[in-house]
């Protein structure tokens, strides 16, 4: 299959990719049943990208009876080091097609190529490298037990890193011997098709990995198939519920990765400045499209004022704009609904009585695009420091004792990621033992490893992924 890029003159994000996109199913492209495609566009120019299939139930239950056959017939009997050696050639094959997936990424998604580049390309390759690893090792961690797979993984991924969340998802559940039906989501699946290409070219057994393309319909199907063993979500709080619903009473085990609100809290004594690029890191990053962005800020009423000044500041060197070029910040909001709830919430915090301070940045004409944007004096109560917004959206609270923010930072209904910023490393203790999140960050934020577990507390969901407990949510122990 070749790619063909056009690009315009008047802006690097002018580019189409030419192409039709079939069904990732036995190791072979198919065509939908239905016959039916429906197309992506590139939100930094609202432009047709790409025409991709919808899956119907039939498609599903191809390629559930694909996974299955490749599972019982091949997978799960390999030899671990075996399983270990394809997964290793994805993450070579990652690496050798970075660039190309990093403009396919950033086109279809719109988040800043710098972005694309560095961060969700290679942190994708690492998550191969490191699960190859383990693959043949599991045996080692559990001497006196046996890591059994689960079968046939359903496994259900958002748009915020496409391509990211499908290597957290296919990679622990290949090297503990499951095989996977993929959905990615309906304005972003063009990485994991990509990727689907290059598991056809490591020549993996046909039906260890399909790939299969719809919105929430196609991903409910999955859910709901007979044939699925164990469903992997990667999305809202609202759809982890409907899920959870939906395979209560049936034996499928389930691992939810859902929203967040995350607190970022500054103590008087933290380095200011390193603390300011860290929460702004946080939530722009990504266009704050993170489900465990740094959205509600909590600095010490101290040095309240010098920080505010200093995010203020910072938010005006910060470029929005053409996600192709490698000097933007902040690139496109993925889509126009998206963008819709973003103007919603800055509204509703209008409304609350907070201030807002919105960059001057200007805006490309067409396309989805956002300022940063900083409420203050938000209360704790308002809906814009409770509820996630997911775009470059900040909402600063202030704080007087330890006592008083570990309240505040814990009174959410979410709990996946938190970060804290001082000089001692006591408080740094102290503080993480007393928070209710899955991940706190000190001095930094946003930091990713394949090593390190991610996942959350109440409604940001459970399960963990990545290290060793991201493999066990994937075997049973025997
Ligand atoms: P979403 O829940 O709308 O969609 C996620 C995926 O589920 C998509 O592939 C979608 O097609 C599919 N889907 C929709 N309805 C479904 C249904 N009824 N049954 C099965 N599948 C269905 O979420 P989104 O808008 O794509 O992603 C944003 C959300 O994801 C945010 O809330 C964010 O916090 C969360 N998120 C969480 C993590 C994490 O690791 N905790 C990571 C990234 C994003």
């Amino acid at each position: 299959t070749t790619w063909q890029y056009e690009p315009a003159p008047e802006s690097k994000s002018a580019a189409t990719i030419n192409k039709q996109y079939d069904l990732f199913i036995n190791g072979e492209w198919q065509k939908p049943s239905s016959g039916k495609y429906f197309d992506t566009i590139n939100p930094a120019t609202e432009e047709k990208l790409s025409q991709v299939a919808l899956a119907d139930q039939s498609d599903t239950d191809k390629a559930v009876k694909a996974a299955r056959n490749a599972y019982d017939k091949v997978w799960k009997n390999m030899p671990a080091k075996e399983r270990g050696k394809y997964i290793f050639r994805i993450a070579r094959m990652i690496q050798e097609k970075a660039r190309e997936l990093a403009v396919i990424e950033t086109l279809d998604g719109g988040k800043p190529i710098r972005e694309s580049r560095d961060f969700d390309v290679p942190t994708a390759a690492n998550h191969f490298f490191y699960y190859a690893g383990w693959a043949d090792k599991l045996e080692y961690a559990f001497p006196n037990r046996k890591a059994q797979p689960l079968g046939v993984a359903g496994q259900i991924i958002p748009w915020n890193f496409p391509l990211l969340m499908a290597a957290w998802k296919i990679a622990p559940a290949l090297a503990t011997g499951n095989t996977v039906v993929l959905k990615p989501a309906e304005t972003t699946p063009l990485t994991a098709l990509k990727l689907a290409e290059i598991i056809q070219e490591a020549d993996l057994p046909p039906g260890v990995v399909n790939i299969i393309t719809g919105a929430g319909d196609t991903g409910a199907n999955i859910v709901n198939h007979p044939g699925v063993d164990k469903i992997a979500f990667t999305g809202s709080t609202e759809v982890g519920k409907l899920i959870q619903r939906a395979i209560a009473g049936t034996n499928k085990k389930a691992t939810l990765e859902l929203g967040g609100k995350a607190a970022n809290i500054i103590f008087d004594d933290a380095p200011l400045d390193q603390a300011v690029e860290g929460v702004i890191n946080g939530i722009f990053f990504n266009q704050g499209h993170v489900c465990c962005a740094g959205s509600r800020l909590y600095v010490q009423e101290s040095v309240a004022k010098q920080v505010i000044r200093k995010l203020k500041d910072r938010i005006e060197t910060l470029i929005v704009g053409d996600p192709m070029d490698k000097n933007t910040d902040i690139g496109a909001i993925n889509s126009k609904q998206q963008l819709d709830t973003i103007h919603k919430y800055l509204n509703i915090g209008k409304k609350e009585g907070a201030e807002m301070y919105e960059s001057s940045c200007p805006l490309p004409k067409k396309g989805f695009f956002c300022r940063p944007t900083i409420f203050t004096n938000v209360a704790q109560s308002n809906r814009i420091a409770q509820e996630e917004i997911f775009g470059p959206v900040l909402s600063v609270l202030t704080f007087r004792t330890d006592d008083e923010v570990i309240e505040k930072a814990n009174n959410s209904p979410y709990g996946l990621s938190a970060g804290v910023w001082t000089d001692k490393g006591s408080k740094i203790f102290n503080m993480t033992k007393r928070m209710r999140a899955g991940v706190v960050w000190a001095n930094t934020f946003n930091k990713f490893d394949p090593t390190s577990p991610f996942g959350g507390y109440k409604e940001s969901g459970f399960g963990r992924e990545g290290g060793l407990h991201g493999l066990m949510a994937y075997v049973r122990l025997a």
